[in-house]
């Protein structure tokens, strides 16, 4: 098989060759001859099939190290003409470089663009540079690299502003004029000419030869082989997968072989499989090919294999490398850069188009993808490097544009493999697109390409995508990169027009209206009437194509606004296209007349509910956009005479889009039910963001251009007409409809929907005059009403903005110039996200009919504009805002306002309105037509105030809505029926509204009266008339102020109740959070008396007795009291167990094997621990059995149901807390406090330690010499029941807690099967209790809190009951174990000969050893017959080990620091000398290993700074073990804490006092530590030397900015797949290591399973749990076992306040600290799994991701 000779020797026969070979030689021989050519052929010839591919496994060291020697190097040396080290040098000396850094970016690199210097958003600068540059101050955006492409620094095309970084700013003496082969010597020139034409022809040979066994003419080898490989091509039709089945089924290799056959197939485009004779591969192939069939049934084509010569592969092998080795040697010199170009771009000898270049391009299809990649990249350092060949370069690209993107549209490769996707870096270049435009005519090119490779149209020509089969699809979205090349041309606009660009643009522009008129009336829907539907139409091809040309429309508008000539031949080439497309469909359309109110009009009869009717409607609209711009560039004025206005018709230009805005009419209205989701679907876009530019604004343009030539009455009546309620408003007693015409409810509810989207299209027609051309604004009055009207519905983030507004070509919204004109922004917390307010004096701006509202977003808007309005004290009428003039050629359009039709229309529905609805007329009608009378209003006052004389005003909206209705009988003016509805009591919604139109009404009149009298006075006489209406406005105001207040207080009134009530439901919990509350309390509040006359101390003979105190407890399950009592029934704690190693100081500790592993002593690194936490709610241990019982049970029927995960493991114990859901996995149980002896003697140190001796000794000889653990349990001891047990306190079920949480300790913390006999679970116990405290003392530093009184009372409780339950377990477990534990415990301190392999104190953790010591004494006390009392022991064991910990300090306190040593006060003399005293006598011992320290003031701050983690810890054991109140001073952060600490553990405060005042006795103990062969050991670096106090573990610093980080990623190679990029990189967090995962390549096996990186990373690193940062994502990842995991947000925020999960935005991230805090602080809590439990909760997707192969 292929794995087996990998170290390939080279053979003899070359290294013989090898050495006789000399380079000089060779290159002074081609010096000589004439034809290089053939010279230089004939070596590859010999040479290439020798060094390369001569067996199955390449070998790419040796390969090139021959390569370079014999085959490059002659070629460097005839190139320089010398020894090319010193030739190469000379040329890299003379180079003037290129001021381009054409930096070509990676997969995954950061690149930035400047948002407000940047020509187009593909002009990108690489870190070094942007770093470097001016815009790193500016606005920019961040992205990573999909790969290709490079850096645009130095291109002072792609650069408004600052085009240069600081490295690649052109010097002052400026060169890039001169041509860089100045410098070349004539010889130079031609020798380098020579062997680029020679090597470049040679590279293009072998690349695109296709033949198998041959090669081409010259390179023949000398001796054939019977040597040929079977090589595996790359495609994009089969899956991984099936190509990793079918390697393994056909060549018959392993899993991993195929899986990294597959891999290379993938990144490099093909692979050789298999090596041998012909025979041998040519049946590999045949295999392949048959079962690459069988087993993919969808796809009909095979895998392509070919069998290939070796010398053929040899020669592709070495074109590759010397297509390297080109890029190579033109890096050192931009004049020979120039000469390669040259070379690459010399016609052929096949005339036009037969360059090198070109062959290469026409053949880039046929090639593999490393092959591609390669020349591409070539190109990229060599054409596109150099500006004049780069041009040149350009031109052939075009030239062949066609044939190249046929070919790629032929080829299944993606696009960044093929040579199209160049385009980028040429056509983007403003110059060299308006080049390629003019001179190769290129828009018609690209626009020609695109329309012809989209075949299917249907009868008319127009584009069809119904049944449209998924290769089709596939080729459609082949297509859509030329719609992106096309954008790339046309991105910049040209600032100067010649006559050819004209010429040009406007060939162009009919091309594109040939592929517009394909669009128009595409995909015609029409309604479906009884049946609904058989098949949803396809609809999502057309949009796309409209989604795709959205931005190409835009800017074809926009190019013609820069040039008044073409935007007058534009319009008319528009216009006949328009033209030409409406005699096609205006068949069979009857010509009617309609007549209402005195006017007439003649229009075809045509229903949109009948008839076929297109939503694509590209010609009009493009014409519409035209026509406004003939307005906002005066060209209709200026020049009308070269406008075809004649040939307007209006009411054929709103034709379609009308008919568009009646189809979505009455799809509202419901009349298109059956036509399904498709056309629902397309109504949607239709008005989405992304579309609506090009589509609904401009239909309503047209219309507006429509109606403002037109008499508006006509207008008005064919808007009627279509929308099919003509016959209801122009009957002539409309005005009483609903009383003969109830037939048909649904009717009436269509009519109503539709009479209301009529009213509103007529208020956008009149209203919207916010584009510029259409009304008389400014350029960013626009976004700025966009921007408003979004945040009137709320406020809103940054990027919800951005998701609301258009983007345009260069994915700018404008926002940023115009955002704080109108809103305010508002921080976000270390939650949450920042938020823009709308800024209160904008907020009169607000139009209910805004345009661009969903009837959501409307009712939204209403209700939030209302509420402000009442909590302004205002009146809730939400009048229409003041609009803009209209520009003269749109001026009449405000004419609708007062036409005949419309007040008839107008009073016809406020007559309704008289009577109470009833379904016949609807309220929103109404307030439709409140909201038009306001609109009329506000023109007529508006007018009035701007006009300088009377007479100018003629619209007078006034005057004719108070003229009665015309036919037939005089009915009443829509004026009297507002004042007649204005105290109707079912319309007292619309009251404000109607008394705010009758007060506008009376101002006007009163305007226009004073104005009558003296024109002078008008603008004083209506502020007079608006003071008297102020007045008025206040007292109101005040009325509806009272009003608000009253219902305010009633709501707080509603609201206590309310709370009152859940209070009462509740109370059980409130009472029992109470008490908790007054327990933690009242141990402050206890003592209080008790510590002004004695000291309170926790341990020892004079500890102090709190008072007994009756403990009750409710259980949350059945909500019984309880009180703790020994006897009584057991309560539990739900409790969480969970291995940590939030303190490890040693993460390259490999995890211990479970069954052999010792636990007795902690080593001081703390590597791995158990941590207990709760969520504090107590149960009946019977209540939670029988709960617990019932999750199970429901679990088993859900997995047999679902087969769904929950978020928890039932099979493993866990459970969430019945109250507050909280993840947990055991319960502890809780116990009363021990109630120690009274005190009695107290005996002193020797008399105990003699005592204990005897003890000790006695117990050795009751249970026979107690062997290490480790074989003590492997010794099959039954010492089940042979030793009595002592009488046990505790009731059965207290009993049976005891061993529950006992077993599940020992089971989580070990990782094992649960045994309740191990004699290692009480050790266990000890530890997570010892662990538990530590890592609560830790977490109190890292927060400031101090020592006592600031934990939450769960974390009290659950350190109190581990304290007990620790103190208890001896009862649970056989007495022997645990005095045998307690033995070997002790015999660390005290040299016991019966026990063996004592640790030496530098690997004990003596807060582990203070806890399990204390608490297994119990078991010794239980038989002790001595009469010690268990308080004195329990000092003598910790000063004993005190002191232990001193010596421990003092042995690895290390050198002294060089600091000032601060004069200490006569205080602090004492232990300074002690401290000397102590670490001399240590050095006595040791010796020489430890330094020699002349500071006591050093030695003290060492003792004392190191101590005091394990005094604070031992002083939290002794509190929660027997309930002694902590002194106030603890409670509170004020200095003098150690005193009080020292005190209130029964500690002198000089603690070395323990040791000088027992010295006779210590001595010997000391003596017998340091001697420890371990010590010597440790301290002379044999193993893990840990210094104290063990600082906090933080997680890894973050940089600032992300795309550090990103920029880390992307060098990061995957570490298993040699040099590969990773997809996933993710970071680490808590240890720093970056992973590659989410692969196949870096899976592992862990405990026979495979799972991806990070999950094998939490096992070394986090004992199970991970915290990472998945890099590519801008995403935090938690990681619990194999199966939980959820995503949290990061700690980055771009400057609006908002993460970028998936980096889509790419605003620049920096690091949040106040949020990179709390991940830290939930992983130092241990709350990472409890984090991802509740996320799992609150989501259930998030339960089924296969978080281990992350
Ligand atoms: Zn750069
Ligand atoms: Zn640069
Ligand atoms: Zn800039
Ligand atoms: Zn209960
Ligand atoms: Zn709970
Ligand atoms: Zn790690
Ligand atoms: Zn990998």
């Amino acid at each position: 098989m292929a794995a087996a000779e990998s170290d390939r020797e080279v053979p003899s026969a070359l290294c013989t060759e090898f050495l006789n070979f000399s380079v000089k030689d060779t290159a002074s021989k081609w010096l000589q001859v004439t034809d290089l050519y053939k010279e230089v052929y004939h070596h590859l010839a010999r040479y290439v099939p020798k060094i390369y591919c001569l067996g199955p496994n390449l070998n790419p060291q040796s390969e090139d190290l021959l390569a370079q020697m014999l085959l490059q190097a002659p070629l460097e040396w005839y190139l320089c003409g010398e020894d090319p080290s010193t030739g190469l040098a000379k040329l890299e000396q003379n180079n003037q470089p290129s001021q381009l850094c054409g930096h070509v970016f990676k997969v995954g690199e950061p690149t930035y663009s400047c948002r407000e210097c940047a020509a187009d958003p593909t002009c990108v600068l690489c870190m070094q540079c942007f770093l470097g540059s001016v815009h790193k101050e500016h606005r920019y955006r961040m992205t990573t690299s999909g790969g290709g492409g490079f850096c645009d620094c130095g291109d002072t095309e792609a650069w408004k502003k600052g085009p240069y970084c600081q490295k690649h700013e052109p010097n002052i003496s400026d060169s890039c004029q001169e041509d860089p082969l100045a410098h070349l010597s004539t010889d130079m020139i031609a020798r380098c000419y020579n062997v680029f034409s020679v090597v470049l022809k040679y590279a293009v040979d072998m690349l695109t030869w296709d033949k198998e066994d041959e090669l081409p003419p010259g390179l023949e080898p000398p001796d054939r082989s019977d040597t040929y490989y079977c090589m595996l091509f790359n495609d994009e039709v089969h899956t991984y997968e099936q190509v990793i089945y079918t390697l393994q089924k056909a060549v018959n290799c392993t899993q991993k072989e195929a899986v990294s056959f597959a891999t290379t197939v993938d990144r490099d485009g093909r692979k050789s499989v298999r090596f041998g004779d012909f025979a041998f591969c040519e049946l590999a192939k045949s295999v392949i090919v048959v079962s690459s069939l069988r087993n993919t049934s969808r796809q009909s084509k095979p895998l392509r294999v070919q069998v290939m010569h070796s010398s053929v592969v040899a020669h592709q092998c070495f074109a590759l490398k010397a297509l390297h080795w080109l890029g190579h040697v033109i890096g050192y010199s931009d004049a020979l850069r120039r000469i390669l170009c040259q070379v690459g771009l010399e016609r052929g000898p096949e005339g036009e188009n037969s360059s090198l270049v070109d062959t290469l391009m026409l053949c880039d299809s046929k090639m593999w993808k490393g092959a591609r990649n390669v020349y591409h990249q070539l190109f990229m350092s060599s054409l596109l490097m150099d500006l004049k060949y780069k041009k040149l370069f350009a031109i052939q690209f075009a030239k062949n544009y066609r044939r190249l993107q046929t070919d790629f549209m032929e080829d299944d490769h993606e696009r960044v493999v093929s040579v199209t996707s160049l385009s980028v870096q040429l056509f983007t270049v403003p110059t060299m697109a308006r080049m390629l435009i003019t001179e190769e005519n290129l828009m018609t090119t690209i626009i020609r390409t695109f329309v012809d490779h989209l075949r299917h149209r249907d009868l008319q020509g127009r584009f069809q995508f119904e049944r449209y089969t998924a290769q089709q699809a596939f080729k459609f979205r082949r297509v859509q990169s030329l719609i992106g090349d096309l954008k790339y041309v046309l991105i910049s606009r040209p600032t100067e027009w010649s006559d050819q660009l004209r010429e040009k643009f406007l060939e162009g522009l009919d091309t594109f209206l040939e592929l517009l008129k394909c669009m128009q009336g595409m995909d015609p829907v029409v309604r479906q009437v009884g049946q609904h539907i058989e098949m949803e139409p396809e609809w999502e091809a057309a949009f796309t194509l409209q989604m795709k040309l959205t931005h190409i429309i835009s800017m074809i508008q926009e190019w013609c606004a820069t040039d008044e000539r073409v935007l007058i031949e534009a319009y008319k080439k528009c216009l006949t296209a328009l033209t030409h497309c409406h005699s096609g469909f205006a068949d069979g359309e009857q010509p009617i007349t309609l007549s209402m109110c005195g006017h007439s009009v003649d229009t075809i009869r045509y229903c949109v509910s009948q008839e076929k009717v297109s939503i694509h409607l590209p010609v009009s609209r493009l014409l519409a956009g035209l026509h406004v711009l003939l307005s906002k560039m005066e060209v209709a004025y200026r020049f009308p005479e070269q406008l075809p206005l004649s040939e307007l018709s209006p009411p054929m230009l709103i034709e379609h889009p009308l008919r568009c805005l009646v189809l979505c009419a009455q799809v509202h209205a419901g009349m298109w039910r059956r036509n399904g989701f498709s056309l629902v679907n397309q109504i949607y876009y239709y008005h989405n963001v992304k579309c609506r530019v090009e589509m609904f604004d401009k239909d309503l343009i047209m219309l507006q251009a429509g109606a403002s030539m037109m008499d508006p009455n006509h207008f008005l009546m064919i808007v009627l007409s279509r929308f099919e309620l003509y016959h209801i408003f122009s009957s002539a007693d409309c005005r009483k409809r609903y009383n003969r015409e109830n037939a048909n409810k649904d009717v009436v509810q269509q009519n109503n929907t539709l009479t209301e989207e009529m009213l509103h299209l007529i208020m956008m027609v009149v209203g919207e005059r916010f584009e510029a051309g259409i009304g008389q604004v400014e350029g960013c009055d626009e976004i700025k009403r966009e921007i408003l009207h979004q945040l009137c519905i709320r406020p809103m983030a940054h990027s919800e903005l951005v998701k609301a507004l258009p983007e345009n070509e260069n994915k700018e919204t404008g926002m940023e110039r115009v955002i704080d004109c109108v809103a305010s922004f508002k921080k976000p917390g270390v939650t949450g996200r920042g938020l823009y307010e709308l800024r209160p004096e904008c907020a009169k701006q607000f139009n209910l009919y805004f345009h661009h509202y969903s009837r959501a977003d409307q009712s939204k808007a209403e209700e939030a504009q209302r509420k402000l309005k009442r909590q302004n004290g205002e009146d809730t009428a939400l009048p229409p805002p003041v609009l803009p003039p209209f520009c003269p050629l749109f001026a009449s359009l405000v004419n609708i306002l007062q036409c005949d039709v419309l007040l008839g229309m107008l009073g016809a529905v406020l007559q309704w309105a008289v009577e109470p609805s009833a379904g016949h007329w609807s309220e929103s009608m109404l307030q439709r037509v409140l909201h038009l009378i306001g609109m009329a209003l506000l023109e007529e006052q508006q007018q009035l105030e701007n006009s300088s004389e009377d007479n100018d005003v003629y619209f007078n909206f006034t005057l004719k809505m108070s003229r009665p209705g015309e036919a037939p009988s005089n009915t009443a003016s829509v004026l009297a029926l507002l004042e007649n509805l204005q105290n109707a009591p079912h319309l007292e919604v619309h009251e404000d509204m109607i008394r705010w139109l009758l007060k506008t009404v009376a101002g006007i009149k009163t305007m226009r009266e004073r104005s009558a009298s003296t024109s002078t006075v008008t603008a004083s006489g209506s502020r007079g008339q608006e003071e008297t209406a102020c007045d008025k406005d206040k007292a109101e105001r005040k009325r509806k102020a009272e009003i608000a207040r009253l219902r305010r207080e009633k709501v707080m009134a509603q609201m206590s109740e309310m709370q009152r009530h859940f209070i009462n439901e509740n109370k059980e919990l409130f009472q029992q959070s109470l008490e908790e509350l007054d327990a933690s309390t009242s141990t402050s509040l206890e003592h209080s008396p008790a510590s002004s006359d004695a000291a309170l101390a926790c341990v020892g003979p004079r500890r102090s007795r709190p008072r007994e105190k009756r403990q009750v407890v409710t259980c949350i399950l059945c909500q019984e009291e309880q009180e703790i009592r020994a006897d009584g029934k057991a309560m539990v704690l739900a409790a969480f167990v969970q291995r940590s190693t939030v303190m490890s100081k040693n993460r390259t500790r490999p995890p211990h094997d479970p069954k052999r592993y010792d636990p007795l002593f902690m080593h001081p690194d703390l590597s791995f621990g158990t941590h207990t936490g709760s969520c504090g709610h107590i149960m009946h241990s019977h209540c939670w059995q029988r709960y617990f019982e019932a999750v199970q049970a429901k679990e088993q029927r859900r997995q047999q149901r679902l087969r769904v995960h929950t978020s928890y493991d039932v099979g493993n114990g866990e459970f969430l807390c019945p109250l507050c859901e909280c993840l947990s996995n055991t319960v502890i149980p809780l116990l009363p406090r021990t109630m120690g002896s009274s005190s009695c003697e107290q005996p002193g140190l020797g008399q105990w330690l003699k005592t204990s001796g005897q003890q000790i000794k006695a117990m050795h000889s009751a249970h026979r010499k107690l062997q290490p653990v480790s074989e003590y349990w492997n010794a099959e001891h039954s010492v089940k029941g042979t030793h009595m047990f002592p009488s046990n306190p505790y009731s059965s079920t207290i009993k049976e807690m005891l061993t529950t949480f006992g077993t599940a300790t020992y089971k989580v913390g070990l990782k094992v099967h649960p045994n309740e006999q191990d004699p290692r679970i009480p050790i266990m116990c000890w530890s997570s209790c010892a662990y538990t405290i530590q890592s609560i003392e830790r977490l109190l530093v890292d927060e400031k809190k101090p020592l006592f009184g600031s934990l939450p009372c769960r974390q009290d409780d659950c350190l109190s009951s581990l304290a007990r339950f620790g103190s208890a377990c001896w009862t649970a477990a056989c007495q022997p174990t645990v005095q045998g534990h307690f033995i070997r415990l002790l015999a660390a301190l005290i040299p016991d000969p019966q026990v063996e392999a004592s640790p030496c104190i530098l690997d004990v953790d003596m807060l582990h050893l203070l806890v399990s010591v204390v608490l297994s004494y119990g078991s010794v006390h239980s038989q002790d017959s001595s009469g010690l009392s268990v308080d004195a022991v329990q000092l003598h064991l910790f000063h004993l080990i005190t002191v232990a910990h001193m010596v421990q300090i003092l042995l690895t306190s290390g050198p002294e620091e060089v600091t000032m040593e601060q004069e200490s006060g006569e205080a602090e003399r004492g232990e300074e000398e002690g401290a000397c005293r102590l670490y001399n006598t240590l050095r006595t011992h040791v010796g020489s290993s430890l330094p020699e320290v002349g500071s006591g003031w050093h030695l003290w701050r060492c003792v004392k700074t190191g101590i005091l983690p394990y005094l604070r810890g031992a002083a939290l054991f002794f509190h929660h073990l027997h309930g002694v109140p902590a002194p106030p001073e603890l409670h509170a952060l004020c200095p003098g804490q150690w005193e009080v600490l020292c005190g209130y553990l029964s500690l002198p405060s000089n603690l070395l006092q323990l040791f000088h005042g027992q010295q006779e006795l210590l001595e010997p103990l000391l003596h017998g530590w340091c001697t420890h062969p371990g010590i010597q050991q440790t301290l002379q670096g044999g193993g893990v030397l840990v210094s104290f106090p063990r600082e906090s573990n933080s997680l890894i610093d973050l940089p600032d900015d992300y795309s550090a980080l990103i920029n880390q990623a992307s060098s990061f190679t995957c570490p298993k797949s040699g040099g590969d990029k990773s997809r996933a990189p993710t970071l680490c967090l808590v240890c720093g290591s970056m992973l590659c995962s989410q692969s196949y390549c870096c899976q592992t096996e862990l405990e026979g399973e495979d799972v991806g990186a990070c999950t094998a990373h939490t096992f070394a690193c986090g004992a199970g749990v991970g915290i990472f940062l998945r890099v590519r994502e801008s995403q935090v990842l938690f990681l619990a076992g194999k199966t939980k995991g959820c995503f949290y947000a990061p700690p980055y925020l771009d400057d609006y306040g908002e993460t970028d999960q998936g980096l889509r935005r790419g605003n620049p991230l920096h690091l949040c600290h106040e949020r990179y805090r709390k991940i830290q602080k939930l992983w130092r809590q241990h709350s990472i799994t409890e984090e991802i439990g509740h996320a799992q909760e609150a989501n259930q997707t998030l339960v089924g991701i296969d978080w281990q192969h992350l």
